[in-house]
């Protein structure tokens, strides 16, 4: 039921997914990619004999612009696209959401991400948690699960579980990462959630980053773990009174080693940088810890 589009971002393999399911409601889409591999998913749902006129809901994670980018082309070709309550005021007027990733990426925003535009507010759904949208004999219910962002749903279809960012990045055969970009990350949130998945036993987790993995418990456990590593780590630099660029080259060389110790080679570790760029993991890390624990900064 489900197909894995692989949208050749960068003209890398097995970075940013996209994922169609053939409905009895017609063909419907799970994250969009950015705009800027929109050409490559147009062509992988031709690939498929759909075209993209046909595809009706568009359902995304969170607004960040690797998973919905592309979400203002398919709703203007008519689709509805369903997201997070908080996410669907950047869907409607995307300037903020520019503003902040023109600060991060500059003269690089437009070639990675391609062109954002705003959707009509008619063709935008918010979803509550739990909420589920009925598509014939298949329904999509979206579970809010925070952490990595303030704006954040998987989706679970028939036992699967669409995960956006919340279960992480992996490159099989790599290991599980998680992505900590700022300004979001909320640590207690993300262990909250990834508790709430571990509970609701999906058969399998379709990553964006990049497709289905079926160990589902190993691989929350295993997340949650680098989490905690990556956290602490970034704590005791803080702690030392490290400032971010004295921190960054070390982050970079500690996210290498275990990569390697885990047997990624360079060309894997390609792939996670493209999709989960180390220096903005630590960025976000040590946003975490000034915003919401200075009071840990202090201690011995
Ligand atoms: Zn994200």
């Amino acid at each position: 039921m489900v197909k894995v589009l692989d949208l050749h971002f960068q003209g890398a393999e097995r970075v940013i997914a996209s994922f169609l399911l053939k409905t009895p409601q017609g063909p419907v889409l799970i994250e969009t990619g950015p705009e800027s591999t929109y050409p490559q998913l147009v062509a992988a749902l031709r690939a498929e004999g759909v075209e993209p006129e046909a595809v009706r809901h568009v359902f995304v994670t969170h607004i960040h612009l690797d998973h919905a980018g592309a979400a203002w082309r398919l709703a203007e070709l008519g689709a509805t696209v369903y997201v997070h309550p908080r996410g669907a005021p950047h869907l409607v007027d995307p300037s903020k959401l520019l503003a902040s990733a023109e600060r991060i990426y500059g003269h690089l925003l437009k070639p990675l991400w391609g062109e954002l535009r705003g959707i009509p507010p008619e063709r935008v759904r918010v979803l509550e948690d739990g909420e589920r949208v009925d598509l014939g004999e298949v329904q999509v219910q979206a579970l809010e699960t925070l952490g990595h962002a303030s704006h954040h749903h998987a989706y679970l279809v028939e036992g699967l579980l669409f995960a956006g960012d919340i279960a992480g990045v992996r490159i099989a055969p790599g290991p599980v990462l998680p992505p900590t970009p700022p300004p979001d990350i909320h640590l207690e949130s993300w262990y909250a959630s990834l508790d709430r998945l571990l509970a609701l036993r999906p058969e399998a987790l379709y990553l964006t980053h990049f497709g289905p993995y079926g160990d589902v418990e190993a691989h929350l456990l295993a997340l949650r773990q680098v989490l905690e590593d990556w956290a602490g780590w970034t704590l005791g630099r803080l702690r030392e009174g490290l400032d971010l660029e004295a921190m960054t080259p070390r982050f970079e060389a500690y996210w290498r080693e275990g990569l390697r110790r885990a047997g990624v080679e360079e060309a894997g570790m390609r792939l996670y940088e493209l999709a989960d760029p180390p220096y903005m993991n630590l960025q976000g890390l040590v946003r975490y810890w000034q915003k919401h624990h200075p009071e840990r900064l202090r201690e011995g």
